[in-house]
């Protein structure tokens, strides 16, 4: 099998106007970047507003390992599937990093023949929608230094300035840094520090959104700092969104691109999915469901993070109700969740199998609370064997009495994937369902936290540090007591421990520190180590990538 690169650059693309035009979007609404991706005007979408919506997928997974799951391949193959049985269906993903792909993980735009295109340009600067984030973020972020270099009438308190600073890049050194050094004219010394940008809450609060005037309004609310006495200092009380806004009003038109097959894929946003939410725009999915008779869209990490917070942040926020959920699973990666080491995965093993299925079942438990009809893909890799597929077949048949569904669309596109889309098209009969929330609103927020790992965790309790409640009491005090949880978890694990792979039950989850994520309109749950500037590995793809003689990017994965 030829690598992702190479297919990608094999296919034959069709204009994105043609690719418009087959959703019934007029050329006058597209602004093209080069002949095979757009964003689409926002005036255009207005227009869109009161049409009947199609119905909504979400395809999310077991817990993630390192032999791969393959959501967006799976994602971009259900979507090219659906067309090929005769519905018309939009994929809807987020937009990569630039980071993970000069770092370990690469690229994140499907594989295989399931792969959205041209994929050198969604893989690097695409539309530019992670500058103009990176650009506004340093805005308010030089507007807080710079208040305070003048005069701070804030009243800012040095010591509590909660606002990093981004770039979207791995770079460790940039971590924990002390700015400006080497004189007065430089401002007052301080530490400070860098996240990548799909961690930033301005890239959370693009991706909630419902339009312009809540973008401005969203970031207005971002909590910066705190004044010597204490008081939340906003976005708002440093006049920073009118600017903001003007640098992201482009960046917030969805993109349209298409996939080796042809189908339409909106490819937007992209926060972090442990701090953050993990899914592409509102915006993008609402035109998904506006321009197309399905949507379907991917989650970040494994269904507990990442199809938790898709229905209880994204689902509940903007009122979307989703018909059916699509949860990929791997033979290899199962074997690995029942003990078998990476480098023994090669071996037909129908025993581990059998043992790592705990932790699909579970997932599949856990969706089910929330009341959506569940199909399991299994993701076809070269090693499996019939045996361990039957034997999955079975064990999600007889023990769950959900349907587990072998999917080639990684080697062969849609085609592999039709059977898959069958299946979603009868589950999802029944229509969208408002999902049954995992926490009401007005629980308090540690009740959120722990009726989160109690149901969905497996978890015997939460232990919340003294510090992180007294600061959860003040977010209740200040009025934030509705708004949703975001757990910042390990993806690894049900538990806090990212060895501790399977379904393990009876374990409590320690919540070290709280955030309030105001604009996002969250309040996240510390729980372990979590990562906000990911390094680089020690042999990083960067070193692989550059540019052939005939001008082609090469090494790009
Ligand atoms: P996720 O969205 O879950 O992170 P991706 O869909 O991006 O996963 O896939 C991760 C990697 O695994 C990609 O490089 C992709 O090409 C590869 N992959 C996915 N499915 C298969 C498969 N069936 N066989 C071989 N490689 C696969
Ligand atoms: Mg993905």
């Amino acid at each position: 099998m030829p690598t992702d690169i190479e297919i990608a650059r094999a296919a034959t693309l069709q204009p994105i106007s043609a690719v418009a035009a087959g959703l019934g979007i007029p050329d006058d609404a597209l602004h093209s970047y080069g002949r095979h991706i757009a964003k689409i005007d926002h005036a255009y979408l207005r227009s869109l507003d009161g049409r009947p919506e199609g119905r909504l997928i979400l395809v999310t997974a077991i817990s993630p390992t390192p032999a791969g799951e393959g959501k967006t391949t799976t994602t971009v193959g259900l979507g090219d599937a659906l067309n090929r049985i005769g519905r018309r269906a939009m994929i809807c993903l987020r937009e990569p990093s630039l980071g993970p792909c000069f770092g370990m993980k690469g690229g994140a735009a499907g594989g295989g023949r399931s792969q959205v295109v041209p994929m050198e340009a969604i893989n690097l600067h695409f539309t530019g929608d992670f500058h103009a984030i990176t650009s506004a973020h340093s805005l308010a972020a030089a507007l807080l230094d710079n208040h305070v270099y003048w005069s701070n009438d804030l009243d800012i308190d040095l010591r509590r300035i909660a606002f990093r600073r981004v770039v979207d890049m791995n770079d460790r050194a940039l971590r924990q840094i002390t700015q400006s050094l080497g004189g007065v004219a430089n401002g007052y010394p301080r530490e400070d520090g860098f996240d990548i940008t799909v961690a930033s809450e301005v890239m959370a609060v693009f991706c909630l959104a419902r339009d312009l005037a809540d973008l401005e309004a969203r970031l207005g609310r971002i909590v910066v700092a705190e004044t010597r006495e204490r008081k939340p200092v906003t976005l708002a009380d440093l006049k920073a969104t009118g600017a903001m806004t003007v640098l992201l009003k482009d960046a917030l038109q969805p993109n349209l691109v298409q996939t080796l097959d042809g189908s339409p894929a909106l490819i937007h946003g992209g926060p972090f999915a442990n701090i953050a939410h993990g899914c592409n725009s509102v915006i993008a999915t609402r035109a998904g469901l506006r321009l197309a008779d399905y949507a379907v869209t991917e989650a970040g990490f494994g269904a507990d993070l990442g199809a938790e917070k898709f229905l209880d942040i994204k689902c509940r926020q903007a009122g979307l109700a989703p018909s059916a959920v699509v949860i990929v699973a791997t033979v290899r990666a199962l074997k690995m969740h029942g003990g078998v080491a990476k480098s023994a995965l090669g071996a037909e093993n129908v025993e581990a199998l059998e043992r790592g299925f705990a932790n699909l079942a579970r997932h599949v438990e856990n969706v089910r609370r929330f009341g959506l009809p569940v199909v399991v893909a299994v993701n076809h890799f070269h090693a499996d064997t019939e045996a361990e597929h039957a034997a999955l077949k079975a064990l999600c048949r007889d023990r769950l009495d959900v349907e587990a569904i072998t999917c080639r669309h990684w080697a062969e596109g849609g085609a592999g994937a039709e059977d898959l889309a069958r299946a979603v098209v009868a589950l999802a009969e029944g229509g969208g369902r408002v999902p049954h929330y995992a926490y009401p609103e007005e629980a308090p927020l540690a009740e959120k936290i722990r009726t989160i790992a109690q149901t969905l965790y497996g978890a015997a309790d939460v232990q919340i540090e003294s510090k992180a409640a007294a600061k959860l009491a003040q977010f209740e005090a200040a009025g934030h007591g509705r708004l949703p949880v975001c757990m910042a978890k390990t993806q690894y694990s049900f538990s806090t421990d990212p060895g501790l792979m399977g379904a393990p039950s009876g374990h409590v989850v320690a919540v070290r520190d709280v955030r309030l994520s105001a604009g996002a309109g969250f309040v996240v749950a510390i729980c372990g180590e979590i990562m906000t500037m990911p390094g680089l590995p020690r042999v990083p793809a960067a070193e692989g990538i550059h540019l052939g003689e005939d001008g082609q990017i090469e090494g790009l994965f």
